[in-house]
């Protein structure tokens, strides 16, 4: 719960989120070692920024939605405005006068997107969103207010959301294209071959682990 507090509230990454858990723990964890809990630590850490803080499972996407989106027919376009309609949907399950308003950095909004791209060509795709009467927004410094204007709740529940991490993904799944979740922190990734099981981050865990056994053992042995 604290990572996720971390990662949500506070705005950190995997790489703070693991340093300010240990310097927690070794405050109020009596006979804290760090080595014991860094596997550990590395986990809350990589999956903290699955779920939101509150008590909100996911969202459900409408039928509507599904095609109002699929109507723009422009892959990169179709994924920011999928992650917007979600972030939309979250924002107004947290506070329902919200009015489907989004407020969150542009690179936040590219990365779980899944987007890259420079600064100047996201502006110019929320430009083609707000032009095709999808969002309309209102600018403050550094972020952007997006008003989502595709939400439809009246319409049939169709696809569940409940990771927020990769949204970009989750639109490519739903479009038939192959990607698989990560067996331990579940995040999804584009599927390279039949044996892939793992994620980046988990895949160096899990091979740390092995050779730390294998190490154990060598040493139980001599
Ligand atoms: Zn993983």
């Amino acid at each position: 719960m604290y990572a996720r507090y971390l990662y949500h509230e506070k705005g950190l990454r995997k790489v703070s989120i693991i340093k300010e858990l240990n310097s927690f723990m070794d405050k109020n964890y009596p006979h804290y070692n760090p080595v014991d809990w860094s596997i550990s630590l590395e986990k809350y850490a990589n999956k903290a920024g699955k779920y939101p803080l509150c008590e909100c499972r996911g969202v459900w996407i409408t039928e509507n939605e599904l095609k109002t989106i699929e109507e723009i027919h422009d892959k990169v376009l179709e994924r920011l405005a999928f992650t917007l309609l979600c972030l939309g949907k979250f924002r107004n399950f947290r506070n329902p006068n919200n009015n489907s308003w989004v407020t969150y950095s542009n690179g936040e909004i590219y990365s779980m997107a899944c987007i890259n791209t420079t600064a100047f060509e996201k502006d110019i795709k929320f430009s083609k969103l707000k032009e095709l009467g999808l969002i309309e927004y209102a600018k403050k410094v550094n972020n952007l207010n997006i008003q989502v204007l595709y939400i439809d709740d009246t319409s049939k529940n169709k696809l569940f959301i409940s990771d927020f991490r990769k949204l970009g993904y989750e639109w490519r799944l739903y479009k038939g294209e192959k990607y698989i979740r990560c067996s331990d922190c579940e995040i999804l990734i584009k599927k390279k071959n039949n044996n892939q099981r793992y994620c980046k981050d988990c895949s160096n865990i899990v091979r740390n682990e092995r050779q730390k056994n294998i190490m154990r053992e060598r040493r139980k042995k001599c």
